[in-house]
Order: C-alpha cells, then sequence, then structure tokens
C-alpha cells in the first residue's frame, strides 16, 4: 500500500465522483436505472498473436456446448484457494520490489523478501494480512454484507493494526487509531473515523482497500442475488477505511471479477469476464469512465501507470499485466508470468501483484500456482499455504 497524493486531473475526477455521490445519497429515486446487462459481451478471448483480447477473439479452446453452467464443488475450491493463494504470492513477489527502480522485462523478480517489512522471503505483506481478517470472517459462515461481519472485520482490522501489522499505510493507519481510541462499537467507530478522515484531507481514493478485496467474492458464490449482495459488500468493506466512491467502485469490479472467475465454465480466458461486465453495477454516471479507464489499461503496458497509488492506478496496473501477458504453450503459467508482469508494473509492486494475483488465481485455480511459491509463501498470523487454502474452502462452504 502507498501513500496517494492525486495530480490535479486525479482530484477533478475524485471531485466530481463525490459530487454524483453525494446527489445520489440526497435522491436515490433520481438515479438513472442501469442498463441490461448484455452478458458475455467483454469476455475475454485471444489475438491471432495471442494476446488477450476483449469482446472475443480467438479462444485456445473453445467453450464446450454441453460443460455444466456452473464447475463441479471440486473445481471451484480449487479457484478459490488459488485465489487466495494467488494473491499472497502475488504480495510476496512483489515485497522486495517495493518503490525501488521498476525491473525490466528481462530481470526475474524472485521472492527474497526484504522491502518495508523487513520481510523474510516468502512472507507476505499488510494487504495479504488485511485480506486474510476478512477471510478469517467469512470463514465463520457471517454474510459480508451485514454489520456482524462488517463489524467483526472492523474488530480484526483494528486489532491487526495494534498488534500484526508488519507495515501499513498512513491513512489505514489513521482510520485504525482514530476508531480505536474512540472506543465503543468498533463498526460505527471505525465508519466514523473513515468519514472524518476524509472530511478532513479529501484524499481516500488509494489503493488501500482494492489490495484486500478480492476474498469478497468468494462470499457469494450461491444465490439468485449473490451478485448484488457481493457488490454492496465490496464497496462497503471498501469504506470502512476507504470513504471515497471510486475505491468502493474498484472493489465491486475486482470483487465481482472473482467471483465470476471462480463460477465460470467456460475455459481459461473467458473467466476474466466479469471485471468489465461488472461496470453495469456501478452507478450510471461513472460507467462511461471505467469503460474508457479499463481500455487505456488495455492499450498500455503495466508500468504506464505509475505512480499506483492512487485505486484507480492501481487497478489499471494490475489489468494491463493480465491482459497484455500472452498465453504460453501451457495456458494456465499464465498466471505466473501475468504475476510477475504485475510486479514489474514497478511502484507499489507487492499491490499490484496482490490485486493481479487474486484474480489470476481464482481463474486458473490453485493448481497453476508455481510448486515452489506455494512452498515458500506465508505471513501473518502464521499462516502457511494449505492454512490459506482451508480459509477459501471454509468460505465457500
Ligand atoms: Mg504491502
Amino acid at each position: 500500500m502507498s501513500d496517494f497524493v492525486p495530480t490535479p486531473e486525479q482530484q477533478r475526477i475524485i471531485d466530481e465522483a463525490h459530487r454524483h455521490h453525494e446527489e445520489a445519497m440526497r435522491n436515490p429515486s433520481a438515479r438513472r436505472p442501469a442498463p441490461p446487462l448484455r452478458d458475455g459481451e467483454f469476455a475475454l478471448g485471444l489475438t491471432a498473436d495471442g494476446k488477450l483480447q476483449a469482446g472475443g477473439g480467438r479462444p485456445i479452446t473453445p467453450p464446450d456446448p454441453n460443460a455444466p453452467l456452473v464447475p463441479s464443488r471440486e473445481v471451484r475450491a480449487d479457484r478459490a484457494a488459488g485465489a487466495l493463494i494467488g494473491a499472497a504470492c502475488g504480495d510476496a513477489l512483489g515485497v522486495p520490489y517495493e518503490f525501488q527502480p521498476t525491473l525490466s522485462d528481462d530481470q526475474q523478480p524472485v521472492m527474497r523478501g526484504g522491502g518495508l517489512g523487513p520481510y523474510a522471503p516468502g512472507e507476505y505483506s499488510d494487504d495479504t494480512q488485511m485480506q486474510v481478517v476478512i477471510a478469517q470472517v467469512a470463514a465463520t459462515g457471517l454474510a459480508l454484507d451485514d454489520d456482524p461481519a462488517q463489524r467483526a472485520i472492523a474488530e480484526g482490522f483494528i486489532g491487526w493494526a495494534a498488534g500484526g501489522a508488519s507495515d501499513i499505510g498512513a491513512q489505514t493507519r489513521r482510520v485504525l487509531y482514530t476508531a480505536r481510541t474512540a472506543g465503543g462499537d468498533a463498526l460505527e467507530a471505525i465508519r466514523m473515523a473513515s468519514t472524518q478522515l476524509h472530511a478532513q484531507t479529501g484524499r481516500s481514493a488509494g489503493n488501500g482497500s482494492l489490495m484486500r478485496t478480492g476474498v469478497v467474492g468468494l462470499g457469494f458464490l450461491n444465490g439468485s442475488d449473490a451478485v448484488y449482495r457481493c457488490r454492496d459488500a465490496a464497496r462497503a468493506i471498501s469504506g470502512l477505511t476507504h470513504y471515497d466512491p471510486l475505491a468502493g467502485d474498484a472493489c465491486v469490479l475486482w470483487s465481482e471479477g472473482v467471483r465470476k472467475a471462480v463460477l465460470a465454465s467456460g475455459p481459461g480466458l473467458w473467466r476474466f469476464g466479469g471485471v468489465r461486465d461488472a461496470i453495469h453495477l456501478l452507478p450510471f454516471e461513472r460507467q462511461e469512465q471505467w469503460r474508457s479507464w479499463l481500455d487505456e489499461a488495455q492499450e498500455k503496458p503495466p508500468h504506464a501507470f505509475q505512480p499506483n497509488g492512487y485505486v484507480v492506478s492501481a487497478l489499471q496496473a494490475a489489468w494491463s499485466a493480465i491482459y497484455h501477458t500472452r498465453i504460453p504453450e501451457r495456458p494456465e503459467d499464465h498466471f505466473r508470468l501475468a504475476v510477475e508482469a504485475a510486479v514489474r508494473a514497478g511502484d507499489d509492486t507487492d499491490t499490484v501483484a496482490a490485486i493481479a494475483g487474486v484474480l489470476l488465481g481464482a481463474a486458473w485455480g490453485r493448481a497453476a500456482i508455481p510448486v515452489e511459491w506455494q512452498q515458500r509463501v506465508h505471513g501473518w498470523p502464521g499462516l502457511r499455504v494449505d492454512d490459506l487454502a482451508s480459509l477459501a474452502e471454509r468460505i465457500i462452504g
């Protein structure tokens, strides 16, 4: 996580999002209805030269029309584990390079520890630590879109900041410290602190809620209203520390992306379509803007989005890394190559790679994650790879 100071243009966009947000809060009935979802419109495919391409393209394996609509329990469990382990591996791989000179295409990132912690080789940082707090609450069976779960997450964040945090962004630290000092009901305290901090600084559109959001998608794999409950949970959990509506938007897109990736029955590349499809879940006024931000990510390389402390830039860098990584002969190796590409985005490397890793892991599954990474990855509160897998297993129930 990095401390985010917006440029004048970013500030203009943030201010505009706030105006829309406040208008919608004052007058919810005047909100324009969302256009109907055109399902699969944005499914990813391959171009002739092996690059991912939005809107179809040439798939490696065509979707099997007889494939079951929802993958088996075993496949869903593998992908859910892949999401948590993928985030942790991306984080741990990015840790040594956080705020260091950007790696070039021929430099190989290695899980060698160091970074801001300093961390042991393979140890993940605040990004995954905070995601683990959410995962532990989800694993108890509490619904993440309800207050009891969000209260438990608030308590977990506050406890983590006071005890377990090995590093923590300035904004998140301030919110959690203020909430802890206020005492009383943790959920009320954290919401108050988050709102206040935004009112004081106007700056809460950093990448610190996006970096921990993917797990929210795992909590909503069942039920006809899962898509809307996931949306509401993602925005609410983002808002515990990041009041900004753009941070909430990014968390909605990414959590839904993870949810769809786990549930997708198509071959690998089609499993990434959920991020673009989720644009229809955002407030109408910002849908076109997000479409153009994703388009931009599909046009430019990951390092073009430096600095990536801004939630929009971090999402673009992660999406660009996933999108521009060629599909190798063994398609599932796309996981490793795209996570490495996310580290090469530079700047806030562990966060961008954790964001990319959760979606890549959800799409390709644990089986696609290099065994040597799985053996090395570990972190607060004393978890190793099998612990992350069993957390995921309990979340999907
Ligand atoms: Mg970190």
